[in-house]
């Protein structure tokens, strides 16, 4: 039912010295599902070498024959997107229901990326000297090294691997060593589709060790990273010591902003299937409910009834709507910020602690009349806790969901298209939602401003990560 862990090196499936292994869990009944071969420094090397000779070939293989490569491992993605979305319930824990869509929405971010690497167009600047020709060209800008997390294996994993080969650049993705199966197994995807040695490589390893590594290596000119924005204020500053361009999509504390027009009951069914989905586990989540006071009554109650009627348990059981934290930490933190907002004042109004004992599971929170010292209104929370808040006018909202250093989602209910409007352009956020859920399409971009990191995944601007602008001048000809 799971599948073999091994990296992906130069064309083969490998366990590489196989000198370290670490522990692959289920997170719903602690039980060891796997043992995942860590890189060594030879790994390394080796997958190094292995992606500065596949960028020597691929970057010449021409757009229209990347693209139909990348089609076929779309295809491959459909028609074997239940095998990963199991193996995504068994090490990382969501429902099946969710990492079906996530599996089979890779499908879609593969396709998207093959059909627009072959529109990576230049232009002709019109030249001062009518026989000099000035050209402005697009080409891929070299091996990637890319580092994703745990929270959606495949779709953090897939935006960067289809990005990069459809731009012409070869990959090294380090991926997350605690849910390492569906990644596998997408990679296997690529593989089998044809993707020439090299072009794509796969290791896990020691998270610190590897990112050091690879950011130094000369081979390396992109850094692409998803994690918490700790990390990637590191990272970040290793490769600029090192002049390598970086993509970093990092951590948020998405504010939710109800207005008094707003609809309240489409306003709380949206926030709790947001904010419980993946347990709460997702950087584009809404972690901060401003409620305006003439609706907070009725918004508050509803919330926390839906919150309460969730069902949390094993994600293979077909009843779970929500399932457990990825692992044990997530279970230490989210308690720790229960306990610090209650302790300084703020009620419960529906769950607050662990289900059980085995298992990393946790009850569906909410709380309200929450001090402003609590962490929990200005740390990421990343877990299934929903902060509520009064506002009483636009103006306060707007300053408060712009107070923190956090800028990756916002999200608004409002039935005004004027207010609509200014919460659009004054919200400091790299993506906006108004009234529905609307972020994470293949075709349009995701990404932050402000300690949220920077640039883009998706749209255009995913295939624009990885390239970069040539211009030539010649004469004579
Ligand atoms: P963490 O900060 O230790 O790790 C986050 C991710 O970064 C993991 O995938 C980890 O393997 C990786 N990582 C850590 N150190 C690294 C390094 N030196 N080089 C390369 N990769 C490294 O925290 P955690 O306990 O695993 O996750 C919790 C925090 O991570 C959350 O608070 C959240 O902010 C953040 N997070 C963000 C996202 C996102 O989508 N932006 C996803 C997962 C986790």
């Amino acid at each position: 039912m799971y599948t073999d862990l091994m990296f992906y090196i130069d064309g083969e499936w490998t366990l590489g010295e196989a000198d370290r292994t670490s522990s692959v869990v289920n997170p719903s009944t602690g039980e060891e599902i796997g043992r995942l071969p860590l890189a060594s420094k030879r790994d390394l090397d080796a997958a190094l070498n292995a992606a500065a000779r596949g960028f020597e070939a691929w970057s010449v293989t021409s757009a229209y024959d990347r693209s139909a490569i990348l089609r076929r491992a779309a295809a491959l993605v459909r028609e074997r997107h239940e095998h990963m979305a199991r193996c995504m319930t068994l090490d990382q824990g969501k429902p099946l229901g969710e990492s079906t869509l996530e599996a089979k929405s890779a499908a879609d971010h593969i396709e998207w990326y093959a059909e627009e690497g072959r529109r990576a167009y230049g232009r002709i600047v019109p030249s001062r000297n009518p026989a000099v020709r000035q050209l402005v060209v697009r080409e891929p800008v070299g091996p990637v090294a890319a580092f994703t997390p745990w929270n959606f294996p495949i779709n953090q994993a897939v935006r960067k691997i289809a990005g990069a080969l459809a731009a012409g650049c070869s990959i090294i993705i380090k991926a997350p060593e605690e849910a390492p199966g569906s990644v596998i197994e997408l990679v296997r995807c690529f593989h089998d589709a044809g993707v020439p040695k090299g072009v794509l490589n796969l290791v896990f390893g020691i998270p610190a060790e590897v990112s050091d590594y690879l950011i130094r290596s000369p081979i390396i000119r992109k850094v692409s990273f998803t994690g918490s924005t700790e990390v990637g204020r590191k990272l970040g500053a290793l490769a600029a010591e090192h002049l390598k361009l970086t993509t970093m999509e990092l951590g948020g504390h998405a504010p939710f902003i109800v207005c008094a027009d707003a609809d309240v009951e489409a306003a709380a069914a949206l926030a709790c299937g947001l904010k419980f989905r993946n347990a709460g586990q997702v950087c584009a989540s809404p972690s901060r409910f401003y409620v305006h006071d003439a609706v907070f009554e009725s918004f508050s109650l509803r919330f926390s009834e839906l919150a309460n009627q969730l069902k949390v348990g094993d994600g293979f059981d077909p009843a779970t709507q929500m399932g457990p934290l990825a692992n044990a930490r997530r279970l230490t933190a989210i308690q720790a910020l229960v306990d610090d907002a209650t302790v300084k004042g703020a009620t419960l109004l529906a769950g607050g602690e662990r289900v059980g004992d085995k298992g990393n599971f946790f009850k569906p929170t909410v709380l309200t009349e929450i001090p402003v010292e609590a962490r929990l209104l200005c740390e990421e929370p990343f877990g299934p806790i929903a902060p509520l808040v009064r506002f009483d006018n636009l103006d306060s909202v707007i300053n408060q969901a712009n107070s923190l250093e956090y800028g990756l989602a916002a999200f608004a209910f409002t039935a005004s298209l004027k207010t609509s409007t200014e919460l659009g352009n004054r919200l400091q956020s790299g993506m906006v939602s108004i009234n529905h859920f609307g972020l994470a399409l293949p075709e349009t971009p995701f990404g932050g401003i402000k300690a949220s990191g920077h640039g883009s995944e998706g749209g255009s601007e995913g295939l624009d990560a990885y390239l970069t602008t040539k211009f030539i001048s010649q004469i004579g000809c």
